[in-house]
């Protein structure tokens, strides 16, 4: 296919925000790309060159995209950058200029998708001395080579602003809309992806090998798996009856981890699976060491841990972990732990489809006597008394509640379910968990708040059917001046002139906001709003976070999609006024 065609699809999607729509247009693209560009098109369509969690980036910012587009078009880069400071939108001043200048060929000499996407990865493979310079003339290259609709899209990607406002379970749909008309594919796909995290690899499976094909993709290590979730009871007793004798955990509050390890090759993967081996070396360092099996992967929570004084450090402490500058010396003043707690591969197998039980029995084996990875404690419950023990020495540990964990449950990549439920303390008049929420727009201030840019937020939670982001709430106090500032500066680069395709709001900000900025956020009370579309169906009215505020920015550890869904918002509201954990 040619680029050309692909900006033209690319620009009706951006058109469109009925999710229906969205899905007929996929399919109409999936249905013309041959099977060796299904891969490259998926990645593109995700503003990427590779799966989320390969760190392949091209490295060129607004500076130098616009360096590029005054070379290809004859002009400098303050001229390229008044006409983005007018447009807000360096493709559209690429567009402009490529129009003006007569340099572009029309879009039928536009070259093909895959000599794009080859040459936007050779430009990410460039390094070292003088490397901006060959980016810089490589992007001016390609731009020189292709139509203005094209030059606009192309633009967008190195800079992360393509905005398409296509998510992973809208494109699933366009692949099983594509191959059989409707989304009948939709489960099995879901499936492959979230054993593999690659949705290119499962696009490039389908068309060059078939369904079936997907269906044998599995966990390998290497590609991170998704992570399996917890779900919310209100009481010990409420949590004995769903799951019967079930293990029990302490909760840790750190960062969780997905190590892979392949002969001497170790990899850490986040919440989000991002790479962050970089990040934690002494993870990476402490697995060579400390497990006993050639191939493996296995979970765990990470955080600060003072053996001596059986001290958990706070998740303040812990975070300042994530950072990229300084890696060693903050490594050595605040080494981190390993509390690992599952086991889903082990030297060529896959023991995700195993009881829990047994993958906790290997993951014994599998851990070796060591500084670095610990094995999580675990006791088993029969009675709530047994599991409140639990719960209180965790507390006593300045930890937030425990973990349950049915006994005999499979692991289960990307589901929330009741195999894992969560208990954590809460104080009276509080909801019992915290509720992750992504920036959707803010309202400006009045009065001593104009000054900081910002008087309120609107916030939304996720509804991954539909793939759309409804709003729940708006959050007017409890920031301290500077968390104000810190909310706009986060919220700059995602501000948007309209409402921003997969948002759902009845409500109007100031400035709409592209889902990105993932906050967590602790409310009094769920209750149903007219005002709100989280939950709204036909005729029904909403729900609504009542008094909320900030507790931390989560950006660092969840995409948009990880926040918190409707579904869920829905079993809190019903699980309200149980009877609270004594605390
Ligand atoms: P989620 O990760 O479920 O979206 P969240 O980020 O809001 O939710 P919590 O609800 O506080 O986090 O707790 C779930 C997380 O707890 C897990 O994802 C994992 O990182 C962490 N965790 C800590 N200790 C354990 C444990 N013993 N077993 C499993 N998970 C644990």
């Amino acid at each position: 296919m040619l680029f050309s065609e692909l900006a033209s699809f690319f620009s009706r999607l951006e058109e469109t925000t009925s999710r229906n729509a969205l899905v007929e247009i996929l399919a109409e693209l999936f249905g013309k790309t041959p099977p060796d560009e299904v891969a490259s098109t998926t990645y593109l369509l995700q503003g990427r060159l590779a799966p989320f969690f390969k760190p392949v980036e091209i490295g060129m910012g607004n500076n130098y995209v616009a360096d590029s587009i005054a070379r290809a078009y004859n002009t400098d880069r303050a001229g390229v950058l008044r006409r983005f400071d007018r447009l807000g939108d360096i493709g559209a001043a690429a567009k402009e200029l490529a129009e003006e200048s007569g340099v572009a060929p029309p879009p039928e000499r536009s070259l093909e998708v895959s000599s794009v996407f080859n040459c936007l990865l050779e430009i990410a493979g460039i390094s070292g001395a003088g490397s901006i310079e060959q980016k810089v003339q490589a992007l001016s290259g390609l731009l020189t080579q292709l139509d203005p609709l094209s030059a606009l899209y192309l633009c967008r990607i190195p800079v992360g602003k393509l905005r398409l406002g296509v998510g992973d379970p809208t494109i699933l749909d366009g692949y099983s809309f594509a191959k059989v008309g409707d989304k009948s594919l939709r489960k099995r796909l879901e499936r492959a992806y979230n054993e593999t995290s690659d949705l290119g690899l499962i696009g490039a499976t389908l068309w060059n090998h078939g369904i079936e094909a997907v269906d044998a993709l599995s966990i390998s290590v290497g590609n991170p798996v998704r992570p399996a979730l917890a779900e919310r009871l209100p009481s010990a007793e409420a949590i004995l009856a769903k799951l019967g004798t079930c293990g029990v955990e302490k909760k840790f509050d750190g960062f969780r981890c997905q190590i892979h390890k392949l002969g001497d090759e170790v990899r850490v993967y986040s919440r989000n699976l991002e790479d962050m081996t970089g990040m934690f070396p002494e993870l990476a360092e402490g697995a060579l060491h400390q497990v006993a099996a050639d191939t493996a992967i296995f979970e765990g929570e990470a955080l600060a841990y003072n053996p001596l004084s059986d001290e958990y450090l706070p998740f303040q402490e812990t975070t300042k972990r994530r950072r990229k500058h300084n890696i060693a010396d903050t490594a050595q003043e605040l080494p981190l732990r390993l509390f690992t707690f599952d086991m889903l591969y082990v030297d060529g197998e896959n023991i995700t489809p195993l009881p829990y039980t047994e993958r906790r029995e290997r993951l014994g084996r599998l851990i070796r006597p060591g500084d670095t990875l610990l094995l999580s404690e675990e006791r088993v419950a029969h009675e709530p008394a047994e599991l409140l023990e639990v719960f209180d020495d965790a507390l006593q540990g300045g930890l937030e509640g425990i973990m349950a964990k049915k006994l005999d449950a499979p692991y289960q990549a990307g589901a929330r379910n009741y195999n894992w439920v969560k208990l954590k303390r809460a104080q009276a008049g509080e909801l019992q968990d915290t509720v992750d929420c992504v920036i959707i727009g803010y309202i400006y201030g009045r009065g001593r708040r104009s000054s900081l840019g910002v008087g309120a937020l609107l916030v939304g939670v996720y509804d991954p059917e539909r793939d759309v982001f409804p709003s729940i709430t708006k959050i007017g106090t409890g920031l301290t001046d500077a968390e104000w500032r810190e909310v706009r500066e986060r919220c700059a680069p995602f501000v948007s002139e309209e409402k921003p395709a997969r948002v759902e709001s009845l409500l109007q900000p100031s400035v709409w906001v592209e889902p990105a900025v993932v906050i967590e956020v602790l409310a009094d009370e769920i209750t149903r709003s007219p005002v709100h579309t989280a939950g709204k169906g036909e005729g029904k009215q909403g729900y609504a976070l009542r008094f909320p505020r900030l507790v931390s920015f989560r950006d660092a550890d969840k995409r948009p999609e990880d926040s918190t869904t409707v579904a869920e918002v829905i079993t809190m509201y019903g699980q309200q006024g149980a009877k609270p954990v004594p605390a």
